[in-house]
């Protein structure tokens, strides 16, 4: 089967987490099939439907790797077609003109409240002669809406993920399809074009499930084949609550910003609903589309876990192409006011120092601290590592002795470098880490970071010679807590 599948969102607001995960599914599933995936926007409401929030769409989808095939369907552009096909539902006696009032509308729920009855219209327009609601329109001004009339009986259908869902039909109210402004109605809008888009699976989130009989109403209505539905549980946050703002779970752009990675995001977000049989975790794209299966989804709802994305963030940072990395990492540099243009003439020192200590990054917003003291010679000293590794004054005995050695050393290499601190350390009867300690503070100005030989390899001879000067310098008599040191 040729399969068809699109991502219909409405331009009202950022595209949030639960949003995209329905993308992904509904890409997944059409790029593992073989078929379309498209997309629509659902514009059809002026006053909540913004231009910019399309642009969030299109770029946060773009960002996460989604193509879309085709051009984009805008139901803004469609209205005439849902107009045409309103009336032929009016012609054939399967919907009707409604001139209720708001107040009327009103009225009528507040009597079913008090009789505790299931509120739904109560078919007054249905009731009134045509005679009747032209009279209504011409003297009081009224405007015409245009209602559905539900059939008697019951709908039922299959959910791929929840299975068989029936609904009696006197529970669902005749819905309007046509806003007396004009404007279609969501339900019918989605008919309509999912119809003429041939869309074969609907993948949506369950808070659309009452939609979804209205639809097949719509579709039995029109004469026409129904799609196959599947309905994803809900993301929540990790007090089960539905997933908001509260849980800083945000729009995919902000993710963007935080410096999380596309695919990470998106191996992510597929495991909210849905796990490979052997359970895996860091599952490429290429290989989700050849395994994803939207038949092998969880019924029940996920939760979303922070935690794990920056987990799997930082995994992705170090498998990433180290030159997709840099370029990555730019706009994030770019941001720091200690960053100067020059740093990005010699791209392959700046490739190296990120090679160096990607490793430590959970998002990319890390990677401007952890590559700063290969820029800054004026780093600030962490003041407990001085207190545990300076307040034996044998430490700047060693660090003098190693500085003379390395004016020694012709290749400048991890391995020379290595020997020459431990050869010092041997010759002065302590542990190595007796002078390591205090060399990585003099080079980075940090407890820990990557390997003190291979970023002293990077800094150069002339810079490591010159910051074990500097250590000595500032901190040569210092007695822990009374001396006033440099701090960051
Ligand atoms: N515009 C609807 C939404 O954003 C689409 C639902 C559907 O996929 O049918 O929820």
């Amino acid at each position: 089967m040729n399969v068809r599948l699109r991502f219909a969102p409405s331009p009202t607001g950022v595209l949030h987490v639960g949003g995209v995960r329905t993308a992904i599914y509904n890409y997944l599933y059409a790029r593992r099939m073989g078929g379309k995936f498209l997309l629509r926007i659902e514009d059809t409401d002026p006053e909540r439907s913004k231009e910019e929030w399309i642009k969030v769409i299109t770029e946060g989808l773009s960002w996460l790797g989604i193509k879309w095939d085709d051009e984009i369907v805008f139901q803004s552009k469609r209205i005439s077609v849902y107009h045409k096909y309103a009336q032929k539902l009016l012609k054939e006696g399967k919907a009707y003109y409604c001139v209720c009032t708001e107040e009327e509308l009103e009225e009528e729920k507040k009597i079913q409240r008090l009789q505790k009855k299931h509120l739904k219209y109560s078919r007054k327009c249905l009731n009134r002669s045509k005679e009747e609601i032209e009279e209504l329109v011409k003297k009081e001004g009224r405007k015409k809406a245009i209602r559905f009339l539900v059939p008697e009986g019951q709908t039922e259908f299959k959910d791929i993920i929840h299975g068989k869902i029936k609904f009696k039909n006197e529970e669902i109210e005749d819905f309007i399809i046509l806003r007396s402004d004009g404007s279609p109605t969501y339900n019918l809008a989605c008919v309509i074009d999912d119809h003429e888009m041939g869309i074969t699976h609907v993948i949506r989130g369950d808070d659309h499930i009452p939609n979804t009989p209205k639809q097949i109403l719509l579709y039995r209505a029109f004469g026409w084949k129904e799609p196959e539905f599947a309905h994803l549980p809900m993301i929540l946050g990790p007090d089960r609550k539905k997933l908001s703002k509260r849980h800083g779970a945000t729009g995919v752009l902000e993710f963007k910003e935080q410096g999380f990675l596309p695919e990470a995001l998106f191996n992510f977000l597929v495991l909210l609903g849905w796990s490979p049989k052997d359970n895996r975790e860091i599952i490429s794209k290429e290989e989700m589309i050849k395994i994803f299966d939207i038949r092998d989804c969880r019924k029940s709802a996920s939760i979303f876990d922070r935690q794990k994305l920056l987990w799997m963030n930082s995994e992705y940072i170090k498998m990433k192409d180290i030159n997709e990395l840099l370029k990555a990492s730019l706009p994030f540099l770019r941001m720091e006011k200690w960053w100067k243009e020059e740093f990005e003439r010699d791209l392959e020192y700046l490739k190296k120092t990120i090679e160096l200590t990607r490793e430590r990054a959970k998002v990319l917003k890390d990677i401007p601290y952890l590559i700063e003291y290969f820029y800054k010679e004026d780093f600030g000293y962490d003041i407990e590592a001085i207190e545990r590794y300076f307040a034996d004054s044998r430490v700047f005995e060693g660090l003098e002795e190693i500085k003379s050695e390395f004016e020694n050393v012709d290749e400048w290499s991890q391995t020379n470098i290595e020997k020459v601190i431990r050869n010092v350390a041997d010759k002065m009867d302590v542990k190595h880490a007796f002078l390591i300690h205090p060399l990585r503070l003099a080079m980075t100005g940090r407890k820990v970071g990557p390997s003190l030989f291979a970023l002293m390899e990077l800094l150069g001879k002339e810079r490591c010679i010159e910051r074990i000067r500097r250590v000595i310098r500032e901190l040569w008599g210092y007695v822990p807590g009374k001396t006033d040191i440099k701090k960051d």
